[in-house]
């Protein structure tokens, strides 16, 4: 399985943090990745950081390849100027779109003051709960930074799929689901490739080796892993 991942679609509404730029996709981009895999029961569409891209580009050029895909929301930022609303949230999931959390304010999970933990762990899933009306029991861990405090936290949460951004195709039976982020610069042609390519038993240790290792880190490590 391999699960994409897009952060926002088009012209930016809002103001972007540093580096942020590299993840806007242009329209005609997100099409033709669309297209390169409408029909693979092996691929997955994700979203996150609740842009109003979201409702205002990708969902209906899903509508129209019959797609459905997961929206990860950060529940403090509804409404903020370029995130999605209440509203458009109600049109994913009135669409079969799916909603997961994001957290709450996109803070980095390795380095929550303590006041911080509740609103991302608890708060946000409740808050998305009450506008979907649903249980929201997946989660995207904000940028894919993780370590094993934050897997203990979501041991507890009893959330029933975690995604992060380590890259790579992932088993769709796993608990922790690595997905692949795509930027301004990756093109169909670029899938089409990952999907074609069989890793080599030595790449697949390598990258398992390297999740292990970060999922087993402990908290305020400052490795050199690289932030996604
Ligand atoms: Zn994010």
């Amino acid at each position: 399985m391999l699960v994409l991942n897009w952060h926002g679609i088009g012209d930016p509404p809002r103001d972007l943090d540093p580096g942020e730029a590299r993840t806007w996709v242009p329209t005609a981009s997100f099409e033709s990745v669309l297209d390169a895999v409408a029909d693979r029961s092996d691929v997955m569409i994700t979203f996150d950081d609740g842009n109003v891209s979201d409702v205002e580009i990708a969902l209906p050029l899903l509508l129209e390849r019959n797609l459905s895909a997961q929206f990860f929301l950060p529940a403090g930022l509804i409404g903020e100027p370029g995130r999605l609303d209440e509203s458009g949230i109600r049109k994913l999931t009135g669409t079969g779109m799916t909603i997961g959390s994001h957290g709450w304010a996109h803070r980095d999970w390795r380095r929550l003051r303590p006041v911080e933990v509740k609103d991302e762990y608890e708060r946000a899933p409740e808050e998305l709960g009450r506008i979907t009306d649903q249980r929201i029991d997946i989660v995207a861990i904000p940028f894919g930074s993780y370590d094993r405090d934050v897997i203990g936290r979501l041991r507890d949460q009893d959330v029933r799929r975690v995604y992060t951004s380590d890259g790579g195709r992932t088993d769709p039976q796993q608990w922790l689901q690595s997905r692949f982020s795509v930027r301004r610069d990756t093109t169909a042609e670029d899938i089409r490739a990952m999907l074609a390519h069989r890793p080599a038993p030595r790449e697949r240790m390598r990258r398992a080796a390297v999740m292990w290792a970060k999922r087993n880190r402990p908290t305020s490590g400052m490795g050199g892993f690289a932030r996604e």
